[in-house]
């Protein structure tokens, strides 16, 4: 009988894992991946007004059904001598994934909080089994490994960044990304944890973007100005390595093929590169892109809009806020952070050099180290190693931290309104900078590239086992009959993401990874009888 473990990290845009061989220390056999988050909505704040607004029940069973479901992905014969599930992500995600109060992560005050009869819950480290947490298909006695949050907000993804960095031990003013939907961000000064959350928004995993996808085979990860001007498109190939497939050039479109593959979008990461290289050589002037057409072009017809340059631009304008406000809280400038950590999908495969020019990571630095995906590795790390669980509770109880809530923070605001003119109405840097000096921020000092990158890892994933195993429809489906439906599908047609049906009856149907959730609710704005209740959606059986 075999002994298998399963490490799972629930990202804010989707949910990755391994199955591990517990008899062989842990050895990675397979990997498997959702390409989307299973509730509906962009962002973090999305899924937590759904889980609020259509009830904690819903929510939890779109998480279980799955966590169930990438599992099975293993193979349904594997389910029983899964002994041990361990999971690693920020402290909205663990605590939906457990069904444990998440609205203390939801509202700031604490005279809100406390008019709702709110209780934060105890969030140290601890096991469950899976028949507690209700996970489908596995024995109830599994047990489950649920680490520890360090503070309130600040969670086991910021440990795990910490953790794996290693910069505790180095004692140097550092700072850590995990370049997410979400952005979360710590500033290490002095011995204290500063950290932030800055909801860059889904442009970073490849998401809002016409051609945008998360990494896997296909995916433009990486552009190079060659020294024949074309754009070489650097492509992931089956086992996410990245290869140079195409050279284009980016005004005209010329493509000149250099390995048969098809070739399906472009990543957070390609993103980060392109608008870094149309920066650079102009074929980008904010907010144009400088042909007839206003679309920069990249292999197989594959493009990017002006409007997609000014959604990367919003959310990388919200990181270099991000930064610039931890620095300013705890009082250092622009040139006091020399070391960077990048994490995630995201961190691991740009190019730190792009990623500077476009204001993610400061703009003077000495070393940047590349960690990977570090919330699935702590996952893993906890079904290796017993005694890990108490190592990662000792060391949050030995981090003073300080979590700034950027929603609401002034310096935040003020300085992501200058963002969001340099990047979408195409303030000069003369002026942004003049702007920051007036309120009291400072000038952004000019570029120094970092004399030392070292990517940790090669691929965010380093250690796949056998294969990857992508999951393309995620969630589960939602159903909704409203009294007074004449069925005339405008909802349907009006849906942005293809995510809502009218089936007979009239019974409305909406798959749940694919719907913006909050953000959109244009299904109940287009309804002529206004009957729609996107509120009123159940799961469908
Ligand atoms: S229209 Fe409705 S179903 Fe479609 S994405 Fe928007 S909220 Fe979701
Ligand atoms: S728009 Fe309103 S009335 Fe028309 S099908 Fe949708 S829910 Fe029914």
């Amino acid at each position: 009988m075999a002994n298998y473990g399963v490490a799972l990290d629930l990202g804010t845009s989707g949910f990755r894992s391994h199955l591990v061989d517990l008899d062989q220390g842990g050895k990675i056999l397979d990997t498997a991946v959702t390409v989307r988050h299973p509730l509906p909505g962009a962002n973090i704040m999305d899924h937590l007004h759904f889980w609020m607004k259509n009830g904690s029940e819903l929510g939890h069973k779109i998480f279980m059904d799955t966590v169930h479901n990438l599992i099975s992905l293993y193979g349904e014969d594997k389910m029983k001598d899964i002994k041990k599930v361990a999971i690693c992500g920020n402290p909205i995600q663990l605590s939906m994934f457990e069904n444990i109060e998440v609205r203390d992560l939801a509202f700031a005050g604490k005279n809100k909080l406390k008019t709702l009869g709110v209780v934060a819950p105890d969030r140290s480290a601890h096991t469950s089994t899976a028949g507690k947490i209700g996970i489908p298909g596995l024995d109830v006695e599994t047990e489950v490994i649920i680490p520890p949050a360090i503070r309130h907000e600040i969670g086991a993804d910021a440990l795990a960044m910490i953790m794996r960095s290693h910069m505790l031990e180095k004692d140097q003013t550092c700072m850590v990304t995990d370049y997410g939907t979400n952005a979360e961000m710590g500033l290490y000064h002095e011995g204290q944890l500063y950290s932030g959350s800055a909801a860059a928004g889904p442009a970073m995993e490849g998401q809002s973007i016409k051609y945008g996808v998360l990494a896997s085979p296909g995916a433009i990860s990486d552009v190079e100005i060659a020294e024949d001007g074309l754009w070489d498109n650097i492509v992931l190939d089956d086992r996410l390595n990245p290869v140079v497939m195409h050279k284009v050039d980016p005004i005209t479109g010329r493509d000149v093929k250099v390995l048969d593959y098809k070739i399906k979008g472009i990543t957070g990461t390609g993103t980060v590169s392109a608008v870094a290289m149309g920066l650079k050589s102009g074929a980008i002037t904010l907010p144009h892109i400088l042909n007839d057409e206003h679309r920069l072009k990249f292999a197989q017809g594959i493009y990017f809009t002006e409007e997609d340059v000014q959604e990367a631009g919003k959310a990388m304008g919200a990181i270099r806020a991000g930064h610039r406000t931890l620095m300013r809280e705890v009082g250092i400038s622009d040139e006091d952070v020399r070391v960077m950590y990048m994490a995630g999908a995201s961190g691991t495969y740009v190019d730190p050099v792009k990623a500077q020019y476009c204001g993610m990571i400061p703009r003077v630095l000495d070393e940047v180290y590349q960690l990977g995906n570090t919330s699935l590795m702590m996952a893993h790390d906890l079904l290796k190693d017993s005694e890990m669980l108490d190592k990662m509770q000792s060391v949050a109880n030995s981090i003073s931290a300080n979590h700034i809530m950027f929603a609401g923070n002034q310096i935040f605001e003020d300085m992501y309104v200058l963002e969001l003119a340099y990047w979408t109405e195409g303030m000069p840097m003369e002026s942004f900078n003049m702007m920051m000096e007036m309120q009291g921020y400072g000038v952004m000092p000019d570029i120094v590239p970092p004399k030392k990158v070292v990517r940790i890892v090669k691929s965010d994933i380093p250690d796949i086992g056998s294969g990857l195993h992508t999951m393309e429809q995620v969630g589960i489906m939602l159903e909704g009959r409203f009294d007074g439906c004449t069925g005339c599908k405008k909802c349907e047609r009006g849906c942005p993401e293809k995510a809502l049906t009218v089936l007979d009856g009239p019974t409305i149907n909406v798959r749940s990874d694919l719907c913006l959730g909050t953000a959109c609710q244009a299904c109940e704005l287009n309804c002529p009888e206004k009957v729609y209740q996107f509120a009123a959606l159940k799961a469908k059986y």
